[in-house]
């Protein structure tokens, strides 16, 4: 049926924003469930799918802690890790709702609401086709969920890394304010840092450029998207050597 998968275990960056409904913030049930129903398409394929939850929808850091704000910066982070958790936890019910087996796994130890992050564990879970959450980003501050994505494909052993974003790819200026932006279809990771393009942080870029770990850039919105991302379909921007 042409929705074959090409990859067997996959790493899918899920940002914060994709749990809140618009710009608003908190979290949205709907939009969870959303998720969980693309998610299900792909286990039921028989791949093996870790995700990286982002927290922005409840809390950034970095924006947390600007102007002179009485939270130190790497409160603020911590802050933000904690927040991924929410999400974690939502999308861990959802996937249950469907009946989809879930381990949410935290870089933090939490251990009353949470399986601590063990990457030999992770492993396991994923083998056994349970959805692997990944909570709490790399558990340090100074750093994004980007960049946990990043580090968990690569030590997880996964082939790709699907960044889901509402935006259908890399273009070369914002498609919105710019009607002659146009959508790049493939990008080097040298590319990528040169021209600042907003894909992922650069330490999360050069992460993936050492691990060769290709990178597809695709709006998780549109009906069927992460389904067609692992089967390969030419949708949204590679980003490789
Ligand atoms: N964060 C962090 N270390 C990590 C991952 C996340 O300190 O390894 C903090 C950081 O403050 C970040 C916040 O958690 O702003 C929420 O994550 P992120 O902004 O990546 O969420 P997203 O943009 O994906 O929704």
């Amino acid at each position: 049926d042409g929705l074959k998968p090409k990859y067997k275990r996959v790493l899918l960056k899920l940002s914060g924003e994709a749990f809140g409904q618009g710009s608003k913030s908190g979290i949205s049930i709907d939009e969870t469930l959303n998720i969980a129903q693309q998610v299900k398409r792909v286990v039921d394929r028989g791949v093996q799918l870790a995700i990286v939850v982002g927290g922005g929808n409840i809390l950034r850091g970095a924006q947390f802690s600007a102007g002179g704000s009485l939270i130190n910066e790497v409160t603020a982070d911590y802050m933000g890790m904690l927040a991924t958790i929410l999400n974690g936890l939502a999308l861990q019910e959802a996937m249950e709702s469907l009946n989809y087996q879930t381990r949410l796994l935290s870089a933090i130890p939490m251990q009353s609401v949470s399986e601590p992050y063990i990457r030999r564990r992770a492993i396991r879970h994923l083998e056994k086709n349970r959805v692997v959450v990944l909570a709490a980003g790399t558990g340090n501050p100074g750093v994004t969920t980007d960049s946990a994505a990043a580090l968990r494909a690569w030590e997880l052993g996964c082939e790709v890394l699907l960044k889901a974003t509402r935006v259908d790819g890399v273009y070369s200026d914002d498609p919105e304010r710019n009607p002659h932006a146009v959508r790049y279809e493939k990008l080097t990771y040298a590319q990528v840092v040169r021209d600042n393009l907003r894909v992922m942080d650069i330490p999360a870029i050069d992460r993936c450029r050492e691990a060769k770990m290709p990178i597809l850039v695709f709006d998780y919105k549109r009906e069927g998207s992460i389904e067609r991302a692992i089967a390969g379909h030419p949708i949204g921007t590679w980003v490789c050597d």
